[in-house]
């Protein structure tokens, strides 16, 4: 089976339709996101729609949890919680009512799904070696497909004992045979390792293979939807540097 796995639109119409004509072009088999589909950007409720419309499995975020009311807003600092604050006051019934029916954590063909990690699928950010160990052992399948970092990475623990691991730059190729495997596609709609244009990852389960994608999209556009609907201007600025 070919997936397409998405994260971190973050309410990024622009960018979630750029990904969504690449990942067209594609043809897989079924569509995954691992959660914050909303929160930070303009259009959450047109992304959760879409995401309602295509995806075969979807995880609740962090920010999905705040805006339902699931988490305390307290827990979401400056930018993010006036975000979420917006959110809250523009969101439909129909997309509130999608996230409220969505799990932080989830399997699908015997893959672990977390939003954030193992121990902890709401909050803590794999960004190191031994988070990347800790959750693939609880985890305890070969595949572990996380979000929440807002950047594109792999990390393999190979049978023979070596460890490759790190960023995963457009165009890296993961062989998924050999090893257990943890993988983060990038973020669709606010991009933090460097590169701003807009990260999904297309795995293939009978070939064994894992390609990081990375599409262009119309930052300006989504840069004026933030302006105009008031949301702070740290928002729009971050993201044409991908940072
Ligand atoms: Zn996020």
């Amino acid at each position: 089976m070919r997936i397409a796995v998405v994260s971190d639109i973050h309410a990024n119409l622009a960018a979630l339709e750029a990904v969504l004509a690449g990942i067209d072009a594609e043809s897989p088999d079924e569509l995954w996101c691992l959660g914050d589909l909303v929160g930070y950007g303009p259009r959450p409720s047109e992304c959760t729609e879409a995401v309602a419309a295509r995806a075969a499995i979807c995880l609740a975020g962090n920010h999905d949890l705040a805006v339902i009311g699931k988490l305390d807003l307290l827990e979401f600092s400056g930018e993010a919680g006036d975000a979420a604050r917006w959110t809250r006051e523009v969101l439909t019934n129909a997309a509130r009512e999608y996230l409220d029916g969505l799990e932080p954590a989830g399997m699908r063909d015997g893959i672990a799904l977390f939003h954030a990690s193992a121990r902890d699928p709401v909050w803590e950010y794999v960004l190191s070696d031994d988070v990347a160990e800790a959750t693939l052992e609880l985890a305890g399948t070969p595949l572990v497909l996380v979000g929440h970092s807002h950047a594109a990475l792999q990390v393999a623990f190979r049978d023979d004992g070596s460890l490759d691991g790190g960023l995963a730059p457009a165009g890296t190729e993961v062989d998924l045979a050999g090893g257990r495997v943890l993988l983060n596609p990038g973020s669709v709609g606010q991009p933090r390792d460097g590169d701003p244009r807009a990260a999904w990852l297309l795995l293939d389960t009978d070939a064994q293979t894992a390609s990081f994608r990375r599409v262009d999209y119309d930052i300006e556009r989504t840069q004026t939807e933030i302006r105009a609907a008031g949301l702070p201007e740290l928002l729009a600025i971050r993201l044409a540097g991908g940072l």
